[in-house]
């Protein structure tokens, strides 16, 4: 189908670009349980099957006791599909959400952080692959410029801490509305967590804002995912990147994206 080619075309061009995935490796996918994560698995599974290097992949869920639906549905997919799944219930996670309901995000992912390095040991995975997709990028660049005062998104690759893991999204160049058409049309089961319904989050009001704007301008997420590739510091502030003895400033990536 149309779709699939395209997310082949689009998750192909990250791996490639960004050297995301190499021969021998074993990539673990972070399904979340959400939309992203689940095409993420199903497009690798292709791509392993016609890419020229030999790699494997396997998947694996965290639960951290905030699922809104029944798992059961996710586990007979992937079971039907024959990918190599682990479901793993934290403990730790559902300790702290019983002591501290209210904690916030920066706890929550420092207790997923580990769990997801203690898997994929387990796993025998060199490369944990998430599912963020353009989306999360361009909310990722807005979030920083507005509240942090940093002009950055998502790192496309980096690696853990100890740089035990190489730490993948392939999924930078795909927006949204593939992985939910895509998940739509595999039927895919999803499993939304809590936090996905929460208002009043800066995260929520951005994706507003995309949303009232793409009804005038479809491809903004497009244009800002190849503004994202195709710098012009001698057009920000930053002194660091200006050649102020007034020379022309080195073009830093004059690669110009075609999604
Ligand atoms: S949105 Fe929810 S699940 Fe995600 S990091 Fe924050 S608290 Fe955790």
């Amino acid at each position: 189908m149309d779709l699939e080619k395209s997310l082949l075309r689009k998750v192909g061009e990250a791996i490639r670009r960004f050297s995301m995935v190499r021969d021998g490796d074993r990539v673990a996918v972070a399904l979340s349980g959400g939309k992203d994560s689940a095409t993420l698995l199903e497009i690798l599974l292709l791509l392993q099957k016609r890419a020229p290097i030999d790699f494997s992949v396997c998947a694996f869920t965290v639960e951290q006791g905030k699922f809104l639906r029944p798992i059961e549905p996710l586990a007979e997919y992937l079971k039907r599909s024959g990918v190599a799944w682990t479901y793993y219930r934290d403990a730790p996670s559902l300790r702290l959400l019983e002591e501290r309901p209210d904690h916030g995000c920066d706890l929550c992912s420092r207790y997923r952080r580990r769990a997801v390095y203690e898997i994929a040991h387990g796993l025998g995975a060199n490369v944990i692959a998430f599912g963020h997709t353009a989306d999360d990028f361009c909310e990722a660049l807005l979030r920083n410029a507005m509240f942090t005062g940093r002009l950055s998104a998502l790192p496309p690759v980096t690696a853990s801490r100890d740089r035990e893991y190489r730490l993948i999204r392939p999924l930078a160049f795909v927006t949204e509305d593939l992985t939910r058409a895509y998940a739509e049309a595999r039927g895919i089961p999803v499993v939304p967590c809590g936090c996905s319904q929460k208002t009043g989050t800066v995260r929520r009001s951005l994706r507003d804002l995309f949303a009232t704007l793409e009804r005038d301008y479809p491809h903004l997420k497009e244009n800002m995912i190849s503004a994202m590739g195709n710098l012009d510091p001698g057009r920000m502030l930053d002194p660091r990147f200006l050649r102020l003895d007034g020379a022309k400033s080195p073009e830093l990536f004059p690669i110009v994206t075609e999604l």
